[in-house]
């Protein structure tokens, strides 16, 4: 049963090999996206929630599954060039040359659309967000469905990102046709989003290309306080942005300074049961700590570290730990990106001095 009491359907989860996948399979889910149906695949970010951009009732489906708000608009995945004219229009030079350069690549451009994408798309907006995936499923999917796919991260809405196929299975069972398991995703965060409608470029969502990559393409990019999750948007520049996102059910605590982890640790230990968000050079300053672990990876390798995260978020609504503290990483590359999914995973929960605790407990 889900939610609203209405009975579930059958997900089919199928197993494919990520860079050679099994095209009669890939027919299959082709067919589902073109008569209307929901399909899960793995992008190089995180696992997308797919249905036909073009057919306003198979976009609305998404939301129902996701439990999305409707103006919270749907990035739209495409596999060749010829199909960003069909979604997108008066389309500036500096636009095409990023995209033949990074993509295929996490990287989602917001232009003008066309009438060919719809209202329920684009969250009632003029604007269509665009990208091309680099993963050999998600791009044959496309190419095979013969449209571009509508497809947000595949989690229930406020969760955090799938990252594997069972995170899918874990939030989507029973909403979606056909779930495609490719393994982990490469990155594990969301792609980059950025603005290109404006005189100059803005930053919406960080993500594994970091604005100072784009500047070189695109020249000085600006960085709203929203982009790096030290403010929510009020009306917002990007609806998503409005939202609480991907969230663990648990409390999440980040502490902004990473030497003051092992104090405020200590801390919250005296009355909770704790879980560390941390990484494997700050677990060795915490071996003697009765806490649990959850591991994120070197702090010499940030890709590391996101490609944990949203794993992590979710080791820790299954542990027995009533809350999660987590270390801060620099604001550098794709730390912007871990540092704006931590903030507002953490519901801005932020402990910048440990004395100040007092206040929050
Ligand atoms: P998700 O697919 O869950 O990663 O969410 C897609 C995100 O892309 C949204 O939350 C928005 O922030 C952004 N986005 C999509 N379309 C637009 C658009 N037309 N204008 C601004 N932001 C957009
Ligand atoms: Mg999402």
């Amino acid at each position: 049963m889900s939610t609203d009491g209405s009975i579930s359907m059958e997900t089919e989860v199928v197993k494919l090999d990520p860079l050679n996948p099994n095209p009669a399979i890939i027919k299959k889910a082709a067919e589902i996206i073109r008569s209307g149906g929901l399909v899960a695949f793995p992008t190089e970010t995180v696992y997308g929630l797919g249905a036909n951009a073009y057919d306003p009732q198979a976009a609305l489906r998404i939301f129902k599954a996701k439990g999305r708000p409707t103006d919270n608009p749907l990035i739209v995945h495409i596999a060749e060039k010829e199909q960003l004219f069909q979604v997108a229009q008066e389309i500036p030079e500096t636009a095409l040359e990023v995209a033949e350069i990074l993509w295929p690549g996490p990287l989602t451009l917001i232009l003008k659309k066309t009438e060919r994408v719809p209202y329920e798309t684009t969250g009632k907006l003029d604007t269509v967000a665009v990208r091309m995936p680099a993963h050999p499923v998600a791009l044959q999917l496309i190419k095979e469905s013969g449209v571009p796919i509508a497809a947000p991260s595949a989690n229930r809405s406020g969760r955090p990102s799938p990252t594997s196929a069972s995170h899918v299975v874990e939030d989507l069972q029973g909403e979606v046709e056909m779930i495609l398991d490719a393994g982990d995703t490469f990155f594990g965060l969301e792609s980059t989003v950025i603005d290109l409608t404006k005189e100059k470029p803005i930053l919406y969502r960080p993500g594994p290309l970091a604005p100072e990559d784009l500047e070189r393409y695109l020249g000085p990019v600006l960085v709203p306080e929203v982009a790096r999750g030290t403010a929510y948007a009020e009306k917002a520049m990007a609806p998503g942005m409005k939202y609480k996102h991907y969230a663990p059910t648990k409390r999440l605590i980040l502490v902004e300074k990473k030497g003051d982890l092992p104090e405020v640790v200590r801390r919250l230990s005296l009355k909770y049961k704790v879980a560390v968000l941390c990484s494997t050079e700050m677990l060795r300053i915490l071996e003697n700590e009765a806490v649990c672990r959850i591991q994120l990876g070197s702090e010499s390798n940030l890709y590391e570290i996101a490609k944990n995260l949203f794993a992590a978020f979710r080791a820790l609504d299954h542990s027995y730990c009533d809350i999660g503290v987590m270390q801060s990483f620099p604001e550098r590359g794709i730390g912007l990106a871990i540092m704006n999914r931590a903030r507002k995973a953490s519901g801005m929960s932020i402990i910048a001095n440990p004395q100040d605790m007092i206040n929050l407990f």
